[in-house]
């Protein structure tokens, strides 16, 4: 997982220092490891040559991508003036992600007064010997973490019309089209917020502080594998909202309603981690209960979309040592009564 320490904000954060910082190891399905790192100028080449092979391997496009001219030199001014995702297998490099902070590609006159420009995300490649594996997958998880430590708000980029499919890969992963540009497609999404829990206790207080933003007709979707804290933070938000306890794992039970005892919004506790799929909640029919309360949905890994417009997605994840109890959290605002609030729950849960 990644360690990183928070920087002030996503325009000077690669002033910082130029060695490789390791991201993440990952297992991929074939049992090898998978190592996630940032880039240092000498990996310019063999970057190059990825980029290289995975642009060519796309259907050919008239005018051709401008990935196939990039050179040793334009990567390794981007790895010393922005940052550079790398992905290792077998000490290779099978693919890279490369991030621009200086928002001068993207077609809005930024407002400096507005924060930092969204990060841009170019050349993003896979060796077409490497793919199957989900590299692509990992590097973009990897790209967002590091972007929320770095204090980056929103993180965009470009897909060739001639790719919808590509396009809709990027949807799958909470991008969102904005508007066109040139041949282009501009898609967006929220930087999460990402939030280092050593404790079930510290857990708990996040779900109280995360309460202080939460009003009726809140939805949050709390995703992440068995035990890694989905329950324990709905607990923090039950206290938070002051809701007639317990909250527990409602093995048997789906949903769960938890009145306030203080006048406010009732808690709405749903568990479908053991639900087959979205149609399944639906089912069970939340609307009737949305609109004077807050839901709390915890789900299975990465299957979260859909349930509502605006929610706030809730990632929790372990990192690699099991004997090691930190947990990670990300904070993901979607649609504008989140995108509104944001800076609110930054202040709450930062
Ligand atoms: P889930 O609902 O995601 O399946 P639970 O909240 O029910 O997970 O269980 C999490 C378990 O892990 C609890 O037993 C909790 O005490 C323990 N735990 C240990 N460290 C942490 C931590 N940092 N955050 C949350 N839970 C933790
Ligand atoms: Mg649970």
């Amino acid at each position: 997982m990644v360690r990183l320490s928070t920087s002030a904000d996503c325009a000077t954060a690669q002033d910082e220092s130029r060695a490789a910082l390791p991201l993440a190891e990952i297992d991929v399905p074939d049992g090898r490891t998978l190592y996630l790192r940032t880039a240092v100028p000498e990996d310019a080449p063999e970057i190059v040559t990825v980029v290289h092979a995975a642009f060519r391997a796309r259907r050919p496009v008239d005018p051709p991508p401008t990935a196939l001219l990039e050179s040793d030199e334009t990567i390794a001014a981007t790895i010393t003036e922005g940052e550079v995702v790398i992905a290792v297998l077998d000490d290779r490099i099978v693919g890279t992600i490369m991030i621009d902070f200086t928002g001068e590609q993207l077609p809005e006159n930024h407002d400096p007064d507005a924060g930092p420009p969204p990060a841009l995300l170019e050349r993003v490649s896979v060796d077409p010997n490497a793919q199957g594996l989900g590299i692509a997958s990992a590097m973009v998880l990897v790209t967002l973490d590091l972007l929320a430590l770095q204090g980056c708000r929103q993180v965009a980029l470009f897909v060739r019309q001639e790719f919808p499919e590509i396009r809709r890969w990027w949807e799958r992963h909470g991008f969102v089209f904005t508007e066109d540009h040139q041949r282009s497609w501009v898609l967006r999404r929220a930087v999460p917020l990402l939030v280092e829990v050593p404790t079930a206790d510290a857990m708990q207080a996040l779900g109280e502080r995360l309460a202080g933003v939460l009003r009726s007709g809140d939805v949050l979707i709390a995703t992440g594998d068995l035990g890694a804290g989905k329950t324990t933070l709905t607990q923090g938000i039950g206290r938070g909202l002051a809701v007639s306890g317990p909250v527990i794992s409602p093995t048997f039970v789906l949903s769960r309603i938890h009145p306030s005892m203080v006048g406010g919004p009732a808690l709405v506790h749903v568990d479908a981690y053991r639900l087959g799929s979205s149609a399944e909640v639906l089912d069970l029919d939340l609307e009737a209960s949305l609109s004077d309360s807050v839901t709390l949905v915890e789900w299975g890994a990465g299957v979260a979309e859909g349930l509502a417009d605006d929610r706030l997605e809730i990632d929790i994840r372990r990192g690699a040592d099991p004997s090691d109890d930190t947990r990670w959290v990300s904070l993901t605002p979607v649609g504008p009564r989140w995108t509104s609030v944001r800076a609110e729950l930054e202040e709450a849960v930062l």
